[in-house]
């Protein structure tokens, strides 16, 4: 089991998703990374960070490296689909769509051959590169983001969490789960998501639960269950 945050508000994210990995760091994990949108929206794009090893390592290289911007998604990974290595850390990204994951997706290869029929590369060995890849296939093919990630979600067989971000609608984050959990932090003018509650009580005690076959779209003012 993996650890998931996801933030949408007017905090610098990249803290924000550092310490709610933090406070999941009883799953363990194998890499963890971030994606930020940065300062600006779509034209600047989603920034992703990703280090093998413990936390320390990704703190480290956003000090190096830092992402500025108030929107983005945290993951710790506990290998299932591929060894632990930058390559298979989480969050991986497809075109304009990025993904993070918790839980294993039992039809991926079939998937994965699907898509890479229809031309498309592959960069790691996880089961999560092919939700990215299939969320971008529907948004290139003309869906927006969110009939897209529904469309892509129904073909998807397993126990997962799903968390995704697109480059082309920034002022949004989707989560939905299957068998996992994912709770939603409310806030004033924020928002958030997780797969526990301990990342998010450092901001907020006010949470409610997705159900199975639930999506959320979660703005910084508001979350929409449907
Ligand atoms: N199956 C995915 C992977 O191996 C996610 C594992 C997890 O829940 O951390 O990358």
């Amino acid at each position: 089991m993996c650890g998931i945050i996801g933030y949408i508000g007017f905090r610098e994210a990249a803290p924000v998703l550092l310490q709610g990995l933090k406070r999941l760091e009883y799953r363990g994990y194998d890499s963890a990374g971030v994606a930020v949108f940065a300062n600006g929206g779509s034209n600047d794009g989603i920034l992703v960070r990703r280090s093998v090893g413990k936390l320390t390592n990704l703190d480290r290289l956003l000090h190096d490296n830092p992402v500025h911007g108030s929107t983005g998604v945290g993951h710790t990974r506990w290998a299932t689909h591929g060894r632990p290595s930058e390559e298979n850390a989480h969050p991986h990204r497809a075109g304009k769509v990025v993904v993070i994951h918790n839980g294993i997706i039992e039809n991926y290869l079939e998937l994965r051959h699907e898509l890479q029929a229809k031309g498309r590369t592959f960069t790691s060995e996880t089961d999560t590169e092919v939700i990215s890849h299939l969320i971008d296939e529907y948004v290139q093919s003309g869906l927006s983001f969110t009939p897209a990630t529904r469309a892509a979600l129904q073909r998807l067989e397993g126990a997962f969490s799903v968390v995704v971000l697109c480059e082309s609608e920034p002022e949004k984050i989707l989560a939905a789960k299957n068998a996992t959990p994912i709770v939603i932090g409310l806030g004033e003018g924020e928002n958030f998501v997780a797969s526990d509650i301990p990342a998010l009580l450092d901001y907020t005690r006010k949470v409610t639960f997705l159900d199975d076959g639930e999506m959320a779209e979660v703005t910084s003012e508001s979350v929409k269950l449907s």
